[in-house]
């Protein structure tokens, strides 16, 4: 019996966000769509089987094929990124994190990383996490211009000896400065961790430098520019062996027993090494560096329709809207305005933002998934158009400096956009121009 059949509830839901998919364009720069192979492994039945431990030392038995899967995956990775070690069974992104802290860290040691509304992970230390509950988080800061202010990062640094420093964002449009960084965390003893989530596609594709040669540990997410399935990855590098030869135990140890992990997730696992072969193909580099070909493209076009991006530009797969000129805490205008013509993109501090996390000033976007889609610079012009268009029918409204009466303001808001002309033209048209880029993953 199929899904259809046994339970129409969930199948209409996954019909509705295929089709929402299909005539929508994805433009937030962690998501992208994955391959109908990627998908085949992820549904596949290795999602029953429990292998708590590691290749050749389980907790169960039965699990030969298990083995293989992970070993393959483990070989994949260091093949990819050049690396002698790596994990490839943390859950996710945070996880992996939070293993890298009980293999490096002790309670109470101070840690570093990038602050999270100038665009760093909630799990290098953001005050909401656990990450700064557990250690003594010292966040560093960007520049007004959009870099990270690196004379900081040595002041902070010098100042607090932290045991970790890290370096990678989520909101973060320049290429990462590694070897700086990496030069400030060897001076005060620390463990330098890249936390390359949003850019290891990049990185395979030769599309942004590797960390390999600067940072002792490298931890990565499998699906956003690495178009995998949901997932993580930690490696150690041959620095990192060298400054703790026993990190590599010490990792395994961290992931599963000593972490908020049990079980592996194979399934998944299987599923990375699909995402990974994929990657390894000459094909892969070429869509990793259209992605960013197609950011710089998308970038250029916005700011000549008079939108303002942070640091004027972009290095990578995405760029921040500042939308400052009109007022402050914008962003949830353009987001929703952008929602009503199918372009999906969040919300999001900008540096220096004068409002709040939950109602910031920019917008972030990428072109990861648009550019799975077979999609080029051509497209880009026009999607630009867009959306300074909507930018545009955007510009005078003002969040309200009186808290009580946001939620008023921003359904009257929506209900205006609702019924917008402009809105609606293009919404049309967004709908003909995604039917031309079909998804991979849905037939
Ligand atoms: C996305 C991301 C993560 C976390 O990934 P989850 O899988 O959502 O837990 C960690 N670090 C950075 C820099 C990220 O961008």
């Amino acid at each position: 019996m199929s899904l259809k059949q046994s339970d129409p509830k969930i199948y209409e839901i996954i019909e509705a966000e295929k089709q929402r998919k299909r005539e929508g364009l994805e433009m937030i720069p962690s998501e992208n769509h994955t391959s109908p192979q990627v998908l085949e492994a992820l549904g596949s039945i290795l999602t029953d089987k429990y292998s708590e431990g590691y290749p050749g030392r389980r907790y169960y038995g039965g699990n030969q094929f298990i083995d293989e899967a992970e070993r393959l995956t483990i070989a994949r990775t260091k093949e990819a990124f050049g690396v002698p070690y790596a994990n490839v069974q943390p859950y996710s992104g945070s996880p992996a994190n939070f293993a890298v802290y009980l293999a490096t860290c002790n309670v109470g040691d101070t840690i570093m990383g990038q602050n999270l509304p100038d665009g760093g992970h909630l799990t290098h230390g953001w005050k909401a996490n656990i990450s700064s509950k557990l250690y003594k988080s010292v966040p560093y800061h960007v520049k007004k211009d959009g870099y990270i202010d690196i004379k900081e990062v040595e002041a902070l640094a010098n100042e607090h000896k932290p045991k970790l420093i890290w370096c990678g964002a989520t909101a973060y449009v320049r290429e990462f400065p590694f070897e700086e960084l990496s030069k400030i965390a060897d001076g005060v003893g620390a463990f330098f961790v890249a936390d390359i989530a949003h850019i290891a596609g990049l990185i395979i594709a030769g599309a942004h430098k590797s960390p390999v040669n600067f940072a002792h540990i490298i931890t990565t997410t499998t699906h956003k520019t690495l178009r995998g399935p949901r997932g993580a990855i930690i490696m150690i590098t041959e620095k990192g062996l060298a400054k703790d030869p026993e990190l590599a135990e010490k990792m395994d140890k961290a992931v599963f027993p000593g972490g908020v992990q049990g079980g592996p997730h194979n399934h998944q696992t299987a599923a990375i090494a699909v995402a990974l072969g994929e990657a390894l193909k000459p094909e892969f580099k070429e869509y990793g560096k259209q992605i960013v070909k197609n950011a710089k493209a998308l970038a250029e076009e916005l700011m000549k329709g008079g939108v303002k991006l942070v640091s004027n530009g972009t290095d990578n797969h995405m760029m921040l809207i500042d939308l400052t000129p009109y007022g402050k805490g914008l962003g949830v205008f353009l987001q929703d305005a952008l929602d009503l013509a199918s372009m999906t993109v969040n919300k999001n501090t900008i540096p220096g933002d004068p409002s709040s996390p939950f109602y910031p000033s920019g917008v972030r976007l990428g072109t990861p998934a648009i550019t799975t889609r077979g999609m080029k610079e051509e497209e880009m012009k026009i999607i630009a158009t867009w959306i300074a268009q909507v930018a545009n029918e955007i510009k005078n409204y003002r969040l309200p400096e009186n808290k009580e009466e946001i939620k008023p303001y921003l359904k009257k808001f929506r209900e205006e956009m609702t019924e917008n002309q402009t809105i609606k033209e293009i919404k049309q048209e967004v709908l003909e121009f995604s039917k031309r880029f079909p998804i991979p993953g849905i037939s």
